[in-house]
């Protein structure tokens, strides 16, 4: 789990402070806020792995976080851990009511909690498998996480490389002439040539050695990465 992110939202500054600890101790990145609104106005700015959501916070309900986290669309996918102290409220949480992954009630042990997180975190990422998209049976290219994978080995590419292959994939067997990538990768921004586009590629293909020879050259037109 190193490097996953989880925000604490609890107000409770002992209990958000175990709970960071032990999170952090598991190889996780931890942010705590200890109200509702500090945590949407954050979310704007980065969508965390997991949220732990106290329900009792001192502005919004933290019922109301969860129901507004899971209808929206940017959201929807985080999953997220509810503290509770009323255990009668289980059926609610877990419901379709608030569409929470899970809950534990206070006082709770701070390992089982760790559990839980690093549980629904497995099951997400394997739910997300989807988001993976294949090509010559060689190539791999994990959307969600900007990876890239020859044979399982991950190849480590410039944000530039990713999105040239990102481009090329998006239409299989189209032809892209230097122009057209040239555009799409800076929409005009930045004053380069052509030629600038052969450097990348030439390099993107040593990267990804065997899987170099899925992006044709199409003399004289540009590139393209057939089925
Ligand atoms: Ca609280």
């Amino acid at each position: 789990m190193n490097g996953k992110t989880v925000f604490i939202v609890e107000d409770e500054k002992d209990i958000s402070s175990l709970i960071a600890l032990h999170l952090r101790k598991a190889g996780f990145i931890v942010l705590e806020f200890a109200n509702g609104n500090d945590l949407l106005n954050f979310l704007k700015k980065k969508i965390p792995d997991l949220i732990v959501l106290d329900l009792m916070l001192p502005d919004i309900d933290g019922m109301e976080i969860c129901k507004h986290i899971k209808s929206e669309q940017v959201y929807k996918n985080i999953p997220v851990i509810i503290l509770t102290a009323k255990a009668e409220e289980t059926d609610k949480i877990i419901g379709l009511e608030l569409g929470a992954d899970d809950y534990v009630t206070k006082p709770f042990s701070p390992r089982e909690l760790v559990v839980r997180t690093k549980n629904i975190l497995k099951r997400y990422d394997f739910s997300q498998e989807d988001n993976i998209q294949e090509i010559g049976g060689i190539l791999s290219i994990d959307n969600d996480r900007y990876e890239v994978y020859v044979k399982n080995k991950k190849i480590h590419l410039t944000t530039t490389e990713f999105n040239i292959l990102k481009i090329l994939l998006s239409k299989k067997g189209l032809v892209f002439s230097r122009e057209k990538l040239l555009d799409l990768l800076w929409q005009g921004q930045k004053a380069v040539i052509d030629r600038t586009i052969d450097v990348h590629i030439k390099k993107l293909r040593e990267k990804l050695g065997e899987a170099g020879n899925l992006i044709k050259n199409v003399r004289g037109i540009g590139y393209k990465i057939d089925e």
